[in-house]
């Protein structure tokens, strides 16, 4: 059956492309718009709007290769889905806070709801990827065209917007996605109303042995599963949208199609050269130095 939507293949292609992550066109805004807390995942306190003392005037960070070792463990998971360089370069027109500070307020409140923009961006792309959420492709291509269209919207209109409205609106269609999508995956594994795996929003999996776990079309939105030994677990075909993946270990897990996985949680996760990805996401750098 074909697609009743605008979005080919190329096209989807082209606006995951837009939401990684652009350093390079980017005014640091993590680094300053953000407050951090010091602990575990950062060495220091920072308020939001306070430049990271780490940020060097090109706006590069000062101790990027050494951001672990430095506490800065956070950094490198952290992902703005390139709403850095939409901020910076589309709605402030390339205009950086230092050269005129006056927008500086505006655009470190603009930045978590542009990132917040993106991240629906980035699921309404994959889920117009997923053939068994064809029947819904046409409201998820009109949702994609109108979250594409508030991030062009003017400063003043952005820091308005009511994001919690939008991104409810949002996720009911993700929600709608993700039952089509795990209903195949069962459906594939037992036939007509095969066993349902549902944990429910945020269910507590903390340290949860899951070990070699048959999760295939799992409901995990949402779930908390710091620190869970998740190694050679099958997720192919679960929902993985919001679960906390901190210290969890994804050694030899197959996370290939599973749907709605961010590289924040890969990159907040252990794993190794034998975890099976997702195409659109890439293997953490930091997971070679792990001492498997
Ligand atoms: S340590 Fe580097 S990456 Fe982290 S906030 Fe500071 S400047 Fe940015």
């Amino acid at each position: 059956m074909s697609d009743n939507h605008k979005y080919s293949g190329s096209l989807l292609d082209k606006s995951r492309r837009s939401l990684q992550v652009n350093c390079e066109n980017c005014f640091g805004l993590c680094c300053v718009a953000l407050s951090f807390a010091a602990s575990a995942d950062f060495a220091i306190d920072k308020d939001a709007g306070q430049p990271c003392p780490n940020l060097q005037s090109d706006f590069r960070c000062g101790v990027h290769k050494n951001l672990r070792q430095r506490g800065f463990r956070g950094c490198t998971v952290y992902d703005c889905f390139g709403a850095g360089q939409k901020v910076s370069q589309i709605t402030f027109g390339g205009l950086d806070w230092r050269k005129a500070p006056e927008t500086a307020k505006q655009m470190f409140e603009v930045f978590p709801i542009m990132r917040q923009l993106h991240e629906l961006l980035w699921y309404l792309t994959e889920a117009l990827t997923l053939k068994p959420a064809h029947s819904i492709h046409g409201e998820l291509s009109s949702a994609l065209d109108e979250t594409e269209r508030l991030t062009r919207l003017s400063p003043d209109s952005l820091v308005e917007l009511d994001m919690t409205a939008h991104w409810a609106d949002v996720n009911a269609l993700l929600l709608q996605t993700s039952e089509l999508v795990r209903a195949e995956v069962l459906r594939q594994q037992k036939g007509p109303g095969g066993r349902k795996k549902t944990y429910g929003r945020g269910a507590d999996l903390i340290g949860a042995n899951l070990r070699k776990a048959d999760l295939k079309g799992a409901n995990l939105r949402g779930a908390y599963l710091i620190a869970a030994d998740l190694r050679g677990a099958d997720l192919r075909g679960a929902d993985l949208i919001g679960a906390d993946f901190r210290d969890a270990d994804l050694r030899g897990a197959d996370l290939t199609e599973s749907i709605f996985l961010t590289q924040a949680q890969l990159n907040a996760a252990k794993g190794d050269s034998n975890t099976n990805l997702p195409p659109s996401l890439t293997r953490p750098t930091h997971w070679s130095t792990l001492g498997a």
